[in-house]
C-alpha cells in the first residue's frame, strides 16, 4: 500500500458493538491529545508519541483482513483531530467500503472541518458549559473551541451522538440542568449521559442524578437517556 499517513496510534480494538450506534466496529486509538481532563483515564494517549505505536500500515492491513465482518471503524483517542494524518487515513479507511466514526472532544474546529466530509459518525464530548472547561480540561480557550465544535456539527447534519461524561464533582445538579438547557437552546437533538468512572470501572456519580436529570429534561431534546 503506497502513501501511507503517518497516523500515530497507541492501540486498537478489533471488534466492539457500542462505540459506533448500531455498526460493528474496530476502533483505533489515536496518540496525543493536548487535554488534560481531570477525570480522563486515557493519560497513556496524553503524549504526542507513545511507548508502543502501532504501525498504521499494520492497523489497514487487519482491516482489509476484516473486510465482510466488519461494518466500521472509529478514531478514537487521544484526540484524533490532532493529527494531520487523520483524514487520510479515513480516505483509506472508506477505500475498505468501511464507514468511518469519528470520537471527539471538538478541540480544533477547524480541523473538524477538514475532516467531516470523510466521516458518516461523529461522537461528540461535550464536557460542561463553556465557562466551565478550562477548569476540567485545565487548558484555557477549551470551551470555546468545544462549543464551536458543537455548532459545526449540527450546522453540518452529520449523523451524530452528543455525550455528556457526568462527573459529581464538576456538576452539582443545578450546572447538569443549566448545561442541559443549553444544550437545547443550542439546537442539540438528542443527547446521551454517561457518568465518569474511575480506573476500577466505578461509577463517579450517583444515578439518581442523572435518572433526575433525564426526566426533567425529556421534553427539551427528540431523546436523552443514560448510557452504563
Ligand atoms: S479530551 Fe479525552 S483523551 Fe483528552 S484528556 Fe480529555 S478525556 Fe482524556
Amino acid at each position: 500500500m503506497n502513501d501511507l499517513p503517518s497516523l500515530r496510534i497507541g492501540g486498537l480494538t478489533p471488534l466492539t458493538t457500542i462505540d459506533y450506534p448500531g455498526e460493528l466496529a474496530a476502533v483505533v486509538f489515536c496518540q496525543g491529545c493536548a487535554w488534560r481532563c481531570t477525570y480522563c483515564q486515557n493519560d497513556h494517549l496524553w503524549p504526542p508519541h507513545g511507548d508502543a505505536e502501532l504501525p498504521w500500515s499494520h492497523v489497514l492491513s487487519f482491516l482489509a483482513r476484516r473486510r465482510g465482518l466488519l461494518d466500521a471503524v472509529v478514531f478514537s483517542g487521544g484526540e484524533p483531530t490532532l493529527q494531520s494524518a487523520l483524514a487520510a487515513a479515513m480516505q483509506q479507511v472508506r477505500g475498505l467500503g468501511l464507514k468511518v466514526g469519528l470520537h471527539t472532544a471538538g478541540p480544533y474546529p477547524h480541523r473538524l472541518a477538514r475532516v467531516l466530509p470523510h466521516v458518516d459518525w461523529v461522537g461528540l464530548d461535550v464536557k460542561a458549559l463553556p465557562a466551565d472547561y478550562d477548569a476540567l480540561t485545565t487548558r484555557r480557550g477549551s470551551g470555546v473551541a468545544a462549543w464551536r465544535s458543537l455548532e459545526l456539527l449540527l450546522a453540518h447534519g452529520i449523523p451524530h451522538e452528543v455525550r455528556v461524561t457526568v462527573d459529581a464533582a464538576q456538576f452539582p445538579a443545578d450546572r447538569l440542568d443549566a448545561l442541559l438547557d443549553r444544550l437545547r437552546d443550542a439546537g442539540t437533538p438528542e443527547v446521551v449521559l454517561q457518568p465518569c468512572r474511575d480506573r476500577q470501572g466505578h461509577a463517579c456519580v450517583d444515578a439518581a442524578l442523572l435518572e433526575g436529570a433525564t426526566r426533567a429534561h425529556h421534553h427539551a431534546f427528540r431523546g436523552i437517556s443514560v448510557r452504563g
